[in-house]
């Protein structure tokens, strides 16, 4: 390494390798323009490969040959697009796995012939109405809503309905009303038009009356066929005051908090009873309407959103959301009245009171938590077992003793549950995608009618599975098809003579158990017809990531070693017989995906492997030669590494799910100076690493969400930065003392970073007198945020002085953004950088590799000299470790954008008070981007300092993510339950778009720290 580690005058300086031998490689010799005698073959080459725009030169004294630009070779961009359309589809294609519509069409409605024990249902859906708000007594004794809980302990049933994610109202009513958990796809299409057709209950009822909202309404009378369903809605000026857009998925947390102080959301539960009773009122002089009323199988709904509303506006604790709980308690009791006046108390209307969501306390809804998934489940009326008194009950959880119920028998139901137990009440089929299980506990009614509507959902599950088997066998290949085992024509056939007979002899207890176990294996068949496919797929798409990993490793191997030996004409060959095998197996595998008629999107995942595979095949020999004469790595050493790093990436993922796992990661981090024995060099610098380290484990630990404001924190945040900074630049003044245009201006970023925290602290202190925003710390915050990409140009490029404009710049928006602890991580991560930056430096001089530029000294605008580029080292993979931990420690540090639930409004209060969904995302997505940037620059520096180039280390973080993302594409779930779809979504999506991003970022940082702005007569000099 040494030969070109200290270069000499050489005649031919280097030689710039393409990564593919075959370009013509003339274009890429450079000679140094005073020698232009051919190459010796033995001069030590330069895979000098990148990225960069940096010019290059080639350390020959004061001359320069780095006039010439770098062209970035076609090669490289090439790479980067194949490599963006790669990483597209694998994540299109788990839309395609994972998340395809469940529904099937053709099955025919199954009818109970006993007549139903009512007439007429109402059902209220308490929207966004957490179970404990409304069971659970208050510390005084008092219950929130007195006439439910009177319901429950006499003439009802109960129980907590548990919900799926997404804990979205249109899913909810979805489950609810039509009995399935809408799949995921639909978030893709945005929940607000009917995204498959489906049937429901209020499409089987004779007819259907709803009030509510505008968002939840229409989609169920756009659904039913026929005109049976009246929907009445808010006016468009109430829809203004009420601020709902069911256009984007209502966890968006600043989603109506539009105003609510001057409104009272609470109006349109109000509105709705109003609008009942008016109904009611006119219906009596209305003898059409009164003839439909007469009738059966109705159904009233009364979609309640005020709850949900200030659930948002004021958090669930708050005396608002109590208040509305109580309103539409009394509500319900004047409702039921009105019911009970208009049909003369004839006996034959059931009433359902539930909930399609819950909420967080933090006032957010959509994913698992308990708060979100339990609600209320309260029936009555005819046809509803009453009150149960029971002497033990036995839940796994605390909530009966919480609830003071112990003695009140409770149900509990899946969320599509309720629409069998809807449809049983009026009589009317079971919707027909329903995936419910009819709960016989809430029924009164005789055995018979229990064994018979248990016999009817039985048949209608069975239906669905059923049209799914033929679907699934019309589109596979004969000899392919594996029927699932345990559901054959015969097990059906015996299934219903059986029930039937039992029914038949009275034997009602053993025709339901029959039925209940038949419904189960149903569901499972189901499932196992709609993931049919997808071993099939997912096994493509891995195959396919396999591959394209593996071709980025060849690509590195490539450069790193590259091999100067021209393709032999046995080289050439063999590559033509491997791309002619290769495309046999291309047309094998289209017309087997031909003959099964699969959709296009097939036929990318399933051909995409056969081109990634052939491009690495080709290279086997080169890497095997490669294999062959590197003998000097010992292989040994270079699994333990491999282990290291792979036990390292676990580690990243296992953090996605446990922030704490990060806090494991950097104490384990914090050894490292004393396991690599870099600690008898350099104890100070050893010693700041521990200390960062540490520090920074701390922030994983801390909670992210729900927690109160502390500006005091910031204040401290703000303290700490100018306490260092001061240190370093008193430092730095006693080593090199600094330009008076360079002294000037950290000084006056010093100043600004007080004069943030001041801010901050003023509207803060503002807001709670109530006394708005202040339009001097408005101006200052929008000030910062413009300035704070440009003000770190203006300074010295020398490095370290470049580094602390960057952080001042980015502490001082940091400030603004925050309100508590978080305001100290980018002060911490930028101290950790530092040592980062200096141990990276100690650890290359163990190494020998001698470098003779001080750090202080490097200059970020300098040319790089390219002899100095060095190969890879094994070292260089924990390099890359490192940045893709620091990336992930800055995204999770925090908080954890994967769960929209962590957004805080309260944290862009310096820079708008008013609802503005776009700006505030934009300005918490900045907040989320600062530590990246830090991390970013870090990476750049030590790109800088340890001689490399940046796309070397780039392919490694390439490869680094792309385990991590293959990692996700299995973990990926299609189900609820507290383990979230979303997040696993998110999870996949930011590591794929983790590569993509750091390449952006890279150019960013890359310009902050490089580029210069001169302001003024000044002409340009470069320290030197
Ligand atoms: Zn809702
Ligand atoms: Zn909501």
């Amino acid at each position: 390494m040494d030969g070109w580690a200290s270069p000499q005058p050489s005649p031919a300086c280097l030689l710039l390798l393409p990564p593919d031998r075959s370009e013509k490689r003339e274009s890429l010799i450079w000679l140094h323009p005073e020698c232009h005698s051919p190459k010796p073959a033995s001069l030590p080459h330069v895979c000098a490969v990148g990225l960069d725009t940096r010019r290059l030169g080639c350390g020959h004294g004061e001359q320069r040959i780095g006039t010439r630009p770098v062209t970035v070779d076609m090669n490289m961009i090439t790479f980067f697009i194949v490599g963006l359309g790669v990483h597209v589809v694998f994540f299109i294609s788990i839309f395609d796995i994972y998340f395809t519509s469940p529904l099937v069409h053709g099955m025919s409605p199954q009818r109970v012939p006993l007549p139903p024990p009512a007439r007429r249902l109402v059902l209220f859906v308490a929207d966004g109405l957490r179970a404990d708000t409304l069971f659970k007594p208050a510390a005084n004794g008092t219950i929130s809503a007195p006439y439910i809980r009177r319901i429950m302990e006499e003439k009802g049933s109960w129980g907590v309905s548990h919900t799926h994610v997404p804990t979205e109202s249109r899913p909810g009513h979805v489950a609810l009303i039509a009995g399935f958990y809408e799949d995921v796809s639909a978030v893709a299409k945005g929940w607000k038009e009917n995204p498959v057709e489906f049937d429901s209950v209020f499409n089987e009822s004779r007819h259907t009356w709803c009030w509510g909202s505008p968002d939840i309404l229409p989609m169920f009378a756009k659904g039913a066929s026929g005109d049976h369903v009246y929907t009445h809605t808010y006016s468009t000026e109430d829809q203004d005051f009420a601020s709902t857009d069911a256009s984007k998925l209502d966890t968006w947390v600043f989603d109506k908090v539009k105003d609510f102080a001057s409104t009272d959301a609470s109006k349109l539960d109000t509105w709705v009873f109003d609008k009942v009773k008016a109904f009611f009122r006119e219906a009596r002089g209305n003898d059409t309407l009164l003839s439909k009323l007469r009738g059966d199988h109705l159904v009233f709904f009364l979609h309640l959103l005020g709850i949900d509303t200030n659930g948002h506006a004021h958090r669930p604790m708050s005396r608002e959301y109590f208040e509305n709980v109580g309103l539409v308690d009394a509500g319900v009791e004047e409702m039921v009245s009105v019911f009970e006046d208009f049909f003369d108390s004839d006996g034959r209307t059931a009433f359902v009171f539930t909930s399609d969501h819950g909420m967080t306390n933090w006032g957010t809804h959509g994913a698992g938590h308990p708060s979100e998934t339990l609600t209320p489940l309260v029936a009555w009326g005819a046809g509803v077992q009453t009150a149960q008194r029971v002497t033990s009950q036995n839940f796994e959880d605390q909530f009966l003793q919480e609830w003071n119920l112990e003695t009140l028998r409770r149900v509990d139901v899946s969320q599509a549950d309720i629409a069998p137990l809807m449809s049983s009440l009026i009589g009317v089929p079971i919707p027909l995608n329903s995936v419910g299980v009819l709960p016989l506990q809430y029924l009164d009614n005789t055995k018979l009618f229990h064994a018979e509507s248990m016999y009817a959902n039985a048949v209608q599950v069975l239906e669905q599975f059923k049209v799914k088997m033929a679907q699934k066998k019309e589109t596979t290949l004969s000899f392919l098809f594996t029927p699932y085992p345990l559901l054959t024509e015969s097990n059906q056939l015996d299934f219903v003579r059986r029930v039937r007979s039992l029914i038949e002899q009275g034997s009602h207890d053993e025709a339901i158990d029959l039925c209940d176990g038949m419904i189960a294996e149903a569901l499972r068949g189901l499932s196992y017809y709609h993931t049919y496919d997808r071993f099939f797929l997912g096994a493509s798409v891995v195959l396919g990531f396999c591959g394209w990993t593996s071709y980025v490793v060849v690509v590195i191997l490539k450069t790193h070693a590259g091999l100067r030996k021209p393709p032999s004409p046995r080289d050439l060959a063999s590559a033509r017989s491997l791309g002619r095998v290769f495309l046999c197996v291309g047309a094998v595998i289209s017309v087997f995906l031909l003959l099964q008629s699969s959709p296009w999107t097939h036929y990318v995942y399933c051909l995409l492997p056969v081109p990634v595979w052939y491009s690495v095949f080709k290279e086997f020999g080169t890497v095997a030669d490669l294999i062959r004469s590197a003998p000097s790595l010992p292989l040994s050493r270079c699994l333990g590494y491999f282990a290291v790093v792979i036990l390292g990436i676990e580690l990243l993922v296992v953090s996605f799910f446990y922030r704490g796992m990060l806090t494991l990661g950097l104490v384990v981090l914090s050894g490292w100076p004393i396991a690599s024995q870099l600690y008898t060099q350099a104890k100070v610098r050893s010693l700041s690493w521990v200390l960062g380290c540490l520090c920074l484990a701390l922030f994983p630990l801390m909670p992210v969400v729900g927690r109160e404001p502390n500006v005091h924190l910031v204040t401290c945040a703000g303290v700490l930065t100018l306490l260092s900074t001061a240190c370093f630049m008193w430092l730095s003044w006693r080593r090199s003392p600094l330009h008076w245009r360079d002294w000037r201006l950290s000084v006056s970023q010093m100043v600004h970073v007080a004069l943030c925290a001041y801010v901050l602290n003023s509207t803060h202190s503002s807001l709670k007198l109530k006394q708005g925003l202040p339009i001097f710390n408005q101006i200052v915050s929008w000030t910062t945020l413009a300035s704070s990409l440009v003000v770190p140009l203006l300074s010295s490029t020398r490095l370290f002085q470049r580094l602390m404009s960057i952080l001042l710049s980015l502490v001082c928006t940091y400030l603004l953004l925050s309100t508590g602890y978080e305001a100290l991580f980018p002060p911490v991560l930028g101290w950790l950088m530092f040592v980062w930056i200096n141990i990276e430096q100690e650890a290359m001089h163990t190494q020998g590799v001698s470098t003779n530029l001080e750090l202080a000294h490097i200059d970020f605008s300098e040319n790089i000299d390219i002899t100095k580029i060095r190969q890879l080292s094994l070292d260089d993979i924990r390099r890359s470790y490192f940045f893709v931990f620091f990336i992930i420690t800055a995204f999770f540090g925090t908080g954890n954008i994967a769960s929209i639930n962590s957004f805080d409004p309260a944290s862009v209060y310096c820079f708008l008070t008013v609802f503005h969904p776009f700006i505030m995302g934009a300005l918490m997505m900045w907040k989320v981007l600062i530590p990246f940037v830090i991390v970013m620059c870090t990476f750049e520096t030590i790109l800088v300092s340890t001689h490399l180039s940046s796309r070397s280390l780039f392919l490694i973080v390439l490869v680094i993510s792309d385990l991590m993302a293959l990692h996700f594409f299995f973990l990926v779930k299609d189900y609820g339950s507290w383990l979230d779809i979303g997040t696993s979504i998110s999870h996949y999506v930011i590591v794929m778009s983790m590569t993509i991003f750091l390449m952006v970022l890279s150019i960013v940082s890359h310009v902050l720290t490089s580029r210069r702005i001169h302001v003024g007569w000044r002409r340009k000099t470069h320290f030197t």
